[in-house]
């Protein structure tokens, strides 16, 4: 059978001459020896112009490499002036009998070429092609030779990295590499003499200013019309702008702007990657979560600014506190965490927190006046206390949570009895809101005598809550969380008017009716609606002089540098209500401070009272008190008085008035009512020896 040149059987030939791809034959000697359609419309070479060819000119002529070389991945292919990416492929054709019959050579356009619209349209001459893409490129681009001295430099190079073609043209490339980098020289010189390609590849350069550059480099080989490399070309780019877009994007998402630490995201990485460390080597780290205490009182009465720079500052003196290999963290406003990795001594984070409340023990001076602050910390640790990111964040803010409750400026490590009360306060919150508006809340009233002869003079309200399931729950078991949900100014205002009726009531039914004091919470007085703004209006609506009402705030409301409370405070005193400051002697007790704030009642904490008999010192501390106290035109209350040497003690140091089991419980409303009756008849009936 006669067999065509080159291809073989008729079905082949189809198959070959009407293939995509570009395939054609070269004989042993390195002469074109088929060349399908494909390979016409992409080299732009008729099939008998081809024909008998040496391939190896026949390529270069068109940018691409000898066939017999190994070339791996793309190629480039110019025709016209026009570029294509192509992969060029070659195969020995093998012929029985034959040892040498030739390569096959395929090449597979990777891109669409030109369409033949296009490719009627009138061209510039190629040369000028190049010129004008190279000169007016914002990238470097650059030739070398093979030992790295420049041959070619446009005004792009001249842009990014400030030497004029006069200045680099002969001179080594290298001129343009940091010391540190001298060696990547090496090895793109080393891969571009193999024939290869180095694409993208990030790195620095330095500008003639000394600047550094962000580059990245495309550098491809540089052959003659043999084919064989013999210099490269090199495409930089500035990628300066993008890596700086790619940092910012990273610091917002990982770093707090203002103090610089690692945000709660990057926290939550770092931890989750310290339990699969201590998972796998089977260590324990510790876990410490930080609240600053009465920040927000701090940050309203100072104002953002200096609250913010209170919060650097406070995250400096943290810093200083711990090893460089601990984490610290700023979680959100006034809130700090940190990791101890590499734990084996339990008593580490207990140390630790103490360091951390002793560095903020001296105040930082802000507006040239001096601010004190605190911190309350939980602590839990791996694995003891939770075995994941999420778990040992829970439980350090349950135990934090419990250090606020325990009076602020401590450190309470996590239990799980912590986590079993979490729920139930949780249980408890959800049926708050339900309790108000079902009437489960109701109000106990206990009695305060006049020292003196324990005669009834007030009652204070206290609330209870009759849970349905739960029985009778105790304040100290719902006001935190009526304040935690916002529901205290509800709350609060039913406790108002709730007392009030009350007043009213036994204003009506007695000849000395007893003042009515109860509790307000701080929340109460700073919140932005001043839910306090229509009791005087309410009050007078219903006909009870506000001077029938004591309003009981805690020690700490006062001692609070914020001046809206203050200013509320004062304006209810305006309207006529009676101010106590409660629980006095529970904080930082500052006489000084109720010279800013005109209340009429200082209670004395029953802590205070308790150690009265049993300490002479704290007893004339507790004389000194009161005696200033009435200097200052106030009354004073002894709480939680139990026993009859307790009485006597708060009568030696000149108390007014006393409260406490001694006399009473706190009575339900018809208890305190009879008790009222009682001390009225008491009164009226001739005293023996009066
Ligand atoms: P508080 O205002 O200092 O009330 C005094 C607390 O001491 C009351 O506890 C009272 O029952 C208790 N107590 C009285 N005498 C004695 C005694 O001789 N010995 C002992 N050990 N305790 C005595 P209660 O009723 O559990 O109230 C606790 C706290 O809950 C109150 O302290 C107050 O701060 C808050 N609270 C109570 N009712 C209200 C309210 O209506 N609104 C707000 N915001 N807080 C309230
Ligand atoms: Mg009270
Ligand atoms: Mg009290």
């Amino acid at each position: 059978m006669d067999m065509p040149r080159g291809f073989g059987s008729c079905l082949f030939e189809s198959i070959v001459m009407s293939h995509d791809d570009a395939l054609f034959s070269v004989d042993p000697q390195g002469r074109i020896s088929s060349w399908n359609p494909a390979a016409e419309r992409l080299f732009g070479c008729a099939q008998a112009q081809a024909l008998g060819q040496p391939a190896q000119a026949l390529l270069a002529r068109h940018g691409l490499s000898d066939p017999a070389l190994p070339c791996p991945g793309s190629q480039t292919l110019v025709r016209d002036g026009a570029t294509l990416s192509v992969r060029v492929t070659r195969s020995p054709i093998r012929e029985p009998g034959r040892a040498d019959a030739g390569t096959l050579v395929t090449v597979h356009a990777l891109q669409q070429p030109a369409s033949a619209a296009e490719d009627a349209a009138p061209r510039p001459h190629p040369a000028n092609v190049y010129e004008s893409l190279v000169e007016g490129s914002d990238d470097a681009i650059v030739t070398k030779t093979l030992s790295g001295i420049v041959t070619s430099w446009n005004p792009g190079a001249q842009r990014m990295f400030g030497y004029s073609a006069a200045e680099m043209i002969g001179e080594p490339i290298t001129k343009l590499f940091p010391v540190d980098r001298v060696h990547e020289e090496e090895m793109l010189l080393q891969r571009i003499a193999c024939g290869e390609r180095v694409e993208h590849f990030e790195t620095v350069r330095v500008r003639k200013d000394g600047r550094l550059v962000e580059v990245s480099v495309t550098i491809s080989p540089l052959r003659d019309a043999a084919g064989r490399v013999v210099g490269a070309s090199k495409i930089a780019r500035d990628i300066g702008e993008r890596l700086h877009a790619a940092r910012t994007i990273w610091r917002q998402a990982n770093q707090d702007e203002l103090t610089q630490l690692p945000n709660r995201h990057a926290f939550h990485q770092q931890l989750c990657s310290e339990v699969e460390r201590a998972a796998q080597g089977g260590g324990q780290f510790a876990l410490l979560y930080a609240d600053l205490d009465h920040f927000k009182a701090i940050n309203d009465s100072l104002g953002h600014a200096a609250g913010d720079a209170l919060l650097v500052g406070v995250a400096q003196r943290m810093r200083w506190a711990l090893r460089s290999s601990d984490v610290l963290a700023r979680l959100a406003g006034d809130e700090f965490a940190m990791l101890l990795p590499a734990l084996d001594d339990l008593r580490v984070p207990q140390m630790v927190a103490m360091k951390l409340q002793a560095a903020l023990l001296l105040p930082f001076s802000q507006a040239e006046h001096p601010i004190h602050v605190s911190a309350s910390i939980g602590v839990c640790v791996y694995p003891r206390d939770g075995r994941s990111a999420d778990e040992l964040l829970r439980h350090a803010d349950l135990a934090m949570y419990e250090a606020k409750h325990a009076g602020r400026n401590r450190t309470v490590s996590f239990e799980p009895a912590m986590d079993r009360r979490a729920r139930g306060r949780l249980l408890l919150a959800g049926d708050l809101r339900r309790a108000l508006r079902q009437q489960e809340l109701y109000l106990l009233y206990q009695p305060m005598l006049r020292a003196a002869d324990r005669t009834l003079a007030k009652y204070e309200a206290l609330v209870r809550w009759r849970h349905p399931a739960f029985g009778v729950v105790q304040p100290a078991r719902f006001i935190a969380l009526a304040e935690e949900s916002g529901l205290i100014l509800e709350l609060g205002d039913w406790v108002f008017r709730t007392a009030a009726e009350q007043a009213l009531r036994w204003r009506d039914a007695s000849s000395q009716p007893p003042r009515v004091s109860f509790n307000v919470s701080p929340l109460q007085l700073g919140a932005d609606s001043d839910p306090t703004r229509d009791w005087a209006e309410h009050l007078r609506r219903i006909g009870l002089s506000p001077d029938r009402l004591v309003i009981e705030v805690t020690e700490t409301v006062i001692l609070d540098d914020s001046p809206r409370i203050a200013q509320r405070l004062g304006e209810l005193r305006q309207q006529g209500f009676r101010i106590a400051v409660d629980d006095f002697g529970t904080g930082i007790s500052n006489l000084a401070s109720l010279s800013r704030i005109e209340v009429d009642y200082l209670k004395i904490d029953q802590s205070l009272i308790r150690r009265l008999p049993s300490e002479p010192r704290r007893l004339a501390i507790c004389e000194a008190i009161v005696a200033m106290a009435h200097r200052l035109g106030l009354e004073v209350i002894a709480e939680g008085v139990e026993t009859e040497e307790e009485l006597a003690r708060v009568r030696d140091i000149g108390c007014d008035f006393a409260q406490g089991y001694l006399f009473a419980q706190p009575l339900e409303q018809a208890a305190a009512t009879d008790w009222l009756y009682a001390e009225g008849l008491r009164q009226r009936s001739p005293q023996p020896g009066a």
